[in-house]
This record gives C-alpha cells, sequence and structure tokens, in this order.
C-alpha cells in the first residue's frame, strides 16, 4: 500500500511551492492535481469549445492524453505530447479554468486518473479535493489556507517575475471570482475535510510552513 499526503486549499496559498518542496523532502511523488484541470482547460481555449458545449468537451476528453512527468528533479505537463508547463499558467486560463473544472464531464474522466497515480508511489496530492474526493482515505490530509488579499499580492508578485501584467486590483478579483466558483460549486466543492489539519501560512514563511506540514508527515509515517 503506498502512502498518501493530501494538500487541499485554495489558489495562491503557496501550495505548489510547498507541496515540491516537501516531496523533495521526504521522497515523495508530487503530483499537481490544478495542473490536469488546466490542461483540458487550454485544449478547450485552442479548439474553441465553450463550457456549455458539453458534447464537445466529451469528444475532447476522449482522446486527450495529460502526463506529469518529473524531469530533473521538476515537474512538467504534458498535453497530448507537448510540452505546456507554462502555457497553463497564463491569465486566461487562470479566468476559465475553474469554470471547466466545475463540469461533472471533467471531474468524472480526472477523479480516477489521479486514484491511478496513487496505486504504486508514496505521493504527495495536492488540489482541492484531493482529501474530501479522490482520496478520502489519505494518511495525512492537510488544508492550506490563507487570507484572500495575502493570496493575491502573491499571485501579483509572481505574475511580475513571468512578465504578465495585471494590476493588484485585477488579480484580487479574479481570485475572489475563482474562490465563488470553486467554494460553491455542486461536485467537490473546496472544502476542509472534517479529519483535515488545518495550517494557515497567511504570517508564515514558505520554510516555516515546510517544516510544519514535514513533521506532521514524518509522525505519521
Ligand atoms: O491549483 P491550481 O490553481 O493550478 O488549480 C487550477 C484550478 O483547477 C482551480 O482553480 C480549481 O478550479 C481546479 N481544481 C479542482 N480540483 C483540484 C485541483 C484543481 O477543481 N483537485
Amino acid at each position: 500500500m503506498s502512502f498518501i499526503v493530501a494538500i487541499d486549499g485554495p489558489a495562491g496559498t503557496g501550495k505548489g511551492t510547498i507541496t515540491k518542496l516537501l516531496a523533495q523532502k521526504l521522497n515523495l511523488v508530487e503530483i499537481d492535481t490544478g495542473a490536469m484541470y488546466r490542461c483540458i482547460t487550454l485544449e478547450c481555449i485552442r479548439n474553441n469549445i465553450s463550457s456549455e458545449n458539453e458534447e464537445r468537451i466529451k469528444e475532447i476528453l476522449k482522446n486527450i492524453k495529460i502526463e506529469l512527468k518529473h524531469i530533473n528533479g521538476e515537474q512538467k505537463v504534458f498535453l497530448n505530447g507537448e510540452d505546456v508547463s507554462k502555457k497553463i499558467r497564463t491569465p486566461e486560463v487562470d479566468d476559465l479554468v475553474a469554470v471547466f473544472a466545475a463540469l461533472k464531464v471533467v471531474r468524472d474522466k480526472v477523479t480516477p486518473m489521479q486514484r491511478k497515480m496513487g496505486e504504486k508511489d508514496d505521493i504527495i496530492m495536492e488540489g482541492r479535493d484531493i482529501g474530501t474526493v479522490v482520496f478520502p482515505n489519505a494518511d495525512v490530509k492537510i488544508f492550506l489556507d490563507c487570507s484572500i488579499e495575502e493570496r493575491a499580492r502573491r499571485r501579483y508578485k509572481q505574475n511580475l517575475e513571468k512578465d504578465i501584467n495585471e494590476s493588484y486590483e485585477e488579480v484580487l478579483a479574479s481570485m475572489k471570482e475563482r474562490h465563488k466558483l470553486e467554494t460553491e460549486r455542486e461536485i467537490a466543492p473546496l472544502v476542509k475535510a472534517d479529519d483535515a489539519i488545518l495550517v494557515d501560512s497567511t504570517n508564515m514563511t514558505i520554510d516555516e510552513v515546510v517544516e510544519k506540514i514535514a513533521s506532521i508527515i514524518i509522525e505519521k509515517r
């Protein structure tokens, strides 16, 4: 049986960075589930398919190939054989991904893929519904939270580093919109599992959060 760590929480909490550092530190395979929803969104944008067109989304999903590969310690995302690691992180995908991720057809495709990824390796999987839906029996469940203003500030800074020009106000507005969609959707909404440990990173450094979660994992393992 593999050992499973579930890390859930909203966007901009540092979840991605923290998961990566924990994976390296504790020798776990890192799985970023948001990347999978981002790939589907990108493929729909490229094919001009709206979120209302369930038939065409189904067609796309039939043949889509999403791979998360670990190359030189870094996770790379491949969509139908193409490295889209950067292309899935544009403001355009940011704005649409929560709409596609709320669809039943999309989740019905992605959730079983994620369960399969946890079959052989010891993993640390990050997302929104890992501790509630994908692995309700995960060995460790963490809910990573942070104030929305701080989350928007961090995303704004990340964007600047990537030469993406969006004002703080725009980032905050889009983050609020995404948060509403994620927490209010019918299927697999973003919610803390009853047995998840809450970690609030608002006033913590990345290193402090990593230390805290690492000690929880080590104790359980
Ligand atoms: O974590 P990240 O921001 O890359 O996730 C992108 C989007 O994918 C989220 O806004 C959310 O709507 C969706 N998602 C999800 N369930 C997950 C992971 C991500 O619905 N387990």
